[in-house]
């Protein structure tokens, strides 16, 4: 389930007081700090089934992440096994790391309806912020952040994804759509 922040919300005159709500975010992180610290005894011990803490021992385990969460941003693959994108570069100017490279093609009428596509579109993840700009830049919905941050290796020559290794079909994306929509359409327009 998607979060969305209250940029408009009212504060109570004893969360304008400030010292307060500061001693109570310290009290939640005491009791989260104590409950990590000493939450898998019982486990251990046989008592609870579960380890009541919050760290995960990954790679072995692994959690869902939620829908906000920015990975590696992917190219959107439409149904007709055509990119979204239309090469505008628009995306590319937003990036603030500049690790997108487009070059563009003119249709010919032969490659696919629209008028400008994608020749050469790579994403340097070895460079790439994570930012999600890129996302919140495209008009046609053809960039996203995605779940994937499993991206790490050895050579960072081979963190530079091509077209072909960026494309994701649309229909695996539909909820990052989703909450593209929300979370854009409500605060930037
Ligand atoms: S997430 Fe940010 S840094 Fe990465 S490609 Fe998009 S705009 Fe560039
Ligand atoms: S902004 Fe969108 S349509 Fe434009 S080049 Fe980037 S991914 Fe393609």
């Amino acid at each position: 389930m998607a979060y969305y922040v209250n940029r408009n919300v009212e504060m109570t005159w004893w969360e304008k007081a400030y010292i307060p709500e500061i001693i109570r975010g310290m009290l939640i992180t005491v009791r989260h700090f104590f409950k990590n610290l000493f939450g898998f005894i019982p486990f251990f011990l046989g008592k609870k089934k579960e380890r009541e803490i919050f760290t995960v021992y990954y790679p072995e385990e692994t959690m869902d992440y939620p829908i906000a969460y920015r990975g590696r941003p992917v190219l959107a693959l439409r149904e007709d096994n055509l990119p979204e994108c239309v090469a505008c570069g628009l995306c590319e100017i937003a990036c603030p790391a500049y690790c997108i490279d487009i070059i563009p093609g003119a249709n010919s009428g032969k490659q696919n309806k629209d008028e400008r596509f994608p020749k050469a579109f790579t994403i340097d993840y070895a460079i790439c912020i994570f930012c999600g700009f890129c996302e919140e830049a495209c008009p046609e919905e053809a960039i996203f952040m995605s779940d994937d941050c499993e991206i790490s290796m050895l050579d960072r020559k081979k963190m530079k994804y091509d077209m072909e290794q960026l494309l994701v079909p649309v229909a695996d994306l539909k909820d990052r759509i989703e909450f593209t929509r929300k979370m854009y359409g409500k605060w930037n327009y």
